[in-house]
C-alpha cells in the first residue's frame, strides 16, 4: 500500500484534460483506491512527490519488439526497408538467447519512457513469441503480444508453413489468453502480401469465434498497394481483409493511409480500429494519415510507435508527431495525450481498468519531472506533448508495482 502526494494530469476526452495539483493517490495491491485533495486527506503521511506530475501510463498500440535493435537503419521506402533491414534482424530472434536478451531490453526500455501497455508484434517464430510472453510475465509487464505470421513472399528462414503458422498461433492464444491479468494474445498476420488467403481466413474465423484480437498492417505505402492488387486482384486492400473475415471490432489495422471512402465505410461499419503511426509514416515516406476523414468516418484510432520504423518508444514523441505530421490540421495537446492514454484504453475495451487516474482503475502510473526552471501547472500538458523528451521519468508503476525507478 502506498499514499503518494503529487500533481495529476488526467485525460478526460479528446478535447479536455484535467490538471489537479496536490492530490494524494492511494494505491492498494494493483489498484488506485482513492484520489483526494491534500487538504482533505486524513490518512498516514504520504510520500512527497510534489515535484513530479503523475499521468496514466502510456499505451503503445503498435510496436515490433523484434525490430527494437534495428531502429534508425534507413531505406526510404517500406518494401526495400523490410528486405534489407527488418527481415535479417527478425531472423536473429530464432536464437533463444537473442530473443531473451532482446525481450528484456525492450520491456525495460518501454518502462523507462513511461509506457505501461504495448500491443506487440514479435518475430515470426513461436519460440520468440513464447519468450516475449515469459519475459513479460516475469517482469510484470502489461501487453498484448502476437507472433508475426508469414506463409508466402518472405525469405527462407522467416517464411512459415501455413498449417504451422496457424497451429502455433492458436497454441500461443490458448496458452496465454486467460493465463494472467496483464497479458493476452493477439493474432498477427504481418500484412496481406505475405499471407495467403487461406491463412487469413483461418485466423479470421478462429479469432471471431473466440473473441480474440487481430492486428495487421493496412494501406501503408503505394508500392505495397500495387503489390496487393497484383497478388489478390481485389478492388481494394481493405476488401482483401474483409473477404478473408479479418475486419471486426477487435481488429487493429496499422497505418491506414491511402484509403478510399468505400474502404473507410467498410472499416467503420465493422467497427475496426486503426493504429496511427505518424513517425513511421514520414520516416518511410509512406504518406500523411487522413486524420479528418478517419474522424469523420467515426473510426476509433490511437497512436503506435511502430518501432523499428518509428525511431523511439517514447509515446510523448509520437503524440508530438501526431501534430507535426498533419500539414493542415492542428492537433491540440489534449487530443494528442488522449490518443496515448484514455482513447487507446477505450479502443481496447479497457477503459474500466486503464487510461486515466481514477479510483477503481489499475495503478498504471508514470511520474515525470519537468526540466529545471519549468514549474508545474496547467501549461505542463502542452510542454509534455511538445518537448516531453526533456522531462525525466522518475518512476513507472504497472498494476501498483514499481517497475522502473
Ligand atoms: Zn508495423
Amino acid at each position: 500500500m502506498r499514499n503518494i502526494l503529487t500533481n495529476i494530469i488526467n485525460p478526460l476526452s479528446p478535447f479536455a484534460t484535467q490538471y489537479l495539483p496536490n492530490q494524494v493517490i492511494c494505491i492498494e495491491a494493483s489498484k488506485i483506491t482513492s484520489i483526494t485533495p491534500q487538504t482533505q486527506f486524513k490518512g498516514l503521511a504520504p510520500e512527497d512527490y510534489t515535484q513530479f506530475v503523475a499521468l496514466p501510463g502510456f499505451i503503445d498500440l503498435h510496436v515490433h519488439l523484434s525490430q527494437y535493435r534495428m531502429r534508425g537503419l534507413y531505406e526510404p521506402a517500406l518494401l526495400p526497408w523490410l528486405n534489407q533491414h527488418v527481415f535479417p534482424e527478425e531472423a536473429r530472434s530464432q536464437q533463444d538467447s537473442y530473443a531473451i536478451a532482446l525481450s528484456e531490453q525492450f520491456f525495460q526500455a518501454t518502462l523507462a519512457v513511461g509506457t505501461t501497455m504495448s500491443v506487440i508484434y514479435t518475430a515470426p517464430y513461436a519460440s520468440a513469441c513464447s519468450i516475449a510472453f515469459e519475459v513479460a510475465e516475469r517482469m510484470g509487464i502489461r501487453a498484448m503480444i502476437g507472433m508475426t505470421m508469414m506463409d508466402m513472399n518472405a525469405p527462407i528462414g522467416l517464411v512459415q508453413g501455413s498449417k504451422d503458422s496457424v497451429e502455433s498461433s492458436v497454441a500461443l492464444f490458448e496458452k496465454w489468453h486467460a493465463k494472467t491479468d496483464k497479458l493476452d494474445y493477439i493474432f498477427t498476420p504481418r500484412f496481406a502480401p505475405t499471407c495467403s488467403v487461406e491463412l487469413m481466413q483461418q485466423i479470421g474465423s478462429y479469432a471471431v469465434k473466440h473473441k480474440a484480437w487481430i492486428q495487421t498492417h493496412l494501406s501503408e505505402n503505394t508500392s505495397e498497394l500495387a503489390w496487393v492488387k497484383e497478388i489478390f486482384g481485389q478492388n481494394s486492400y481493405t476488401e482483401v481483409y474483409h473477404k478473408a473475415g479479418l475486419l471486426s471490432p477487435k481488429s487493429i489495422f496499422g497505418h491506414a493511409i491511402h484509403l478510399t471512402d468505400k474502404e473507410l465505410n467498410l472499416l467503420s461499419e465493422t467497427h475496426s480500429k486503426i493504429a496511427h503511426c505518424p513517425d513511421s509514416n514520414f520516416y518511410l515516406k509512406s504518406g500523411e494519415f487522413p486524420l479528418e476523414r478517419i474522424e469523420a468516418a467515426g473510426i476509433d484510432y490511437a497512436l503506435g510507435s511502430d518501432v523499428g520504423a518509428g525511431t523511439v518508444l517514447n509515446m510523448l514523441h509520437h503524440a508530438k508527431m501526431m501534430n507535426f505530421r498533419q500539414s493542415q490540421y492542428p492537433v491540440l495537446p489534449a487530443k494528442a495525450l488522449y490518443h496515448i492514454t484514455l482513447g487507446s484504453a477505450r479502443l481496447l475495451g479497457m477503459e474500466d481498468k486503464l487510461g486515466s487516474l481514477e479510483a477503481g482503475k489499475e495503478a498504471d502510473i508514470v511520474f515525470m519531472q519537468a526540466p529545471d526552471g519549468f514549474e508545474l501547472g496547467e501549461q505542463t500538458l502542452s510542454q509534455l506533448i511538445f518537448f516531453g523528451s526533456e522531462f525525466s521519468v522518475k518512476e513507472t508503476l504497472v498494476a501498483g508495482k514499481s517497475l522502473y525507478v
